[in-house]
């Protein structure tokens, strides 16, 4: 069901297109509470966010993938590049990211479990200099799931599974058209989620074919 928030300012009226949050967990997806957290998952709460531009509507999810050090799964690493206290000495591969602040919305792990860095509402930086439907600036408008992995190693069913059940989430919450790697919206910069994650099989698990990828 459609909702509008009508807000104020300046003697401007800005509505802001949301459907209602999800008020009781369900069967098959998490509750998604009125700023975009989902309480049953795993909080951490990232300092690489700020606000999307008023008025915005959240109509795409980016997938991404990352593990740190390349290729090493079940470490911290991921967590401490995003809530920005990852030290850069401790291994060659974490050089590059000195000083670096990033984040994405949501990481799901091998294993499929879930942790939320950054409420939906807001704009985390997941996708950076990238493009979809001649639209710039995709963090203003997207969703950001990062997948723990490599993008040559396949993914585990366990990430599949708990992809799909975030997804259904977030449809009930927002008004969700497009889903798109992020190499589909940086194409030539960046690569992920890879050659190994399958996009037919998300599409058929999440049914209906509600979610449009247009590449
Ligand atoms: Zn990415």
């Amino acid at each position: 069901m459609e909702a509008s928030i009508a807000a104020q300012r300046i003697g401007i009226v800005i509505v802001i297109p949301m459907r209602e949050p999800s008020m009781s967990p369900t069967a098959d997806g998490f509750v998604v509470d009125a700023e975009g957290w989902l309480p049953e998952v795993r909080q951490l709460r990232s300092p690489h966010v700020d606000a999307r531009p008023i008025g915005t509507t959240i109509d795409l999810v980016v997938i991404h993938h990352i593990s740190l050090p390349p290729g090493e799964f079940g470490g911290d690493s991921v967590e401490r590049l995003f809530m920005g206290t990852l030290d850069a000495t401790v291994h060659s591969a974490f050089e590059p990211l000195a000083g670096v602040r990033v984040s994405a919305h949501f990481l799901i792990r091998r294993d499929g479990s879930i942790t939320q860095f950054a409420a939906c509402g807001a704009r985390s930086w997941h996708a950076g200099e990238s493009r979809f439907l001649e639209r710039d600036r995709c963090n203003d408008f997207s969703i950001g799931i990062e997948l723990e992995g490599t993008g040559d190693i396949p993914y585990d069913a366990d990430q599949y599974r708990a992809l799909v059940r975030l997804i259904h989430s977030l449809e009930r919450a927002y008004p969700l058209v497009w889903i798109a790697g992020h190499s589909d919206i940086a194409p030539g910069r960046k690569t992920d989620p890879g050659a190994s994650f399958d996009w037919r099989r998300l599409h058929t698990d999440l049914g209906s074919g509600r979610l449009v990828r247009p590449f």
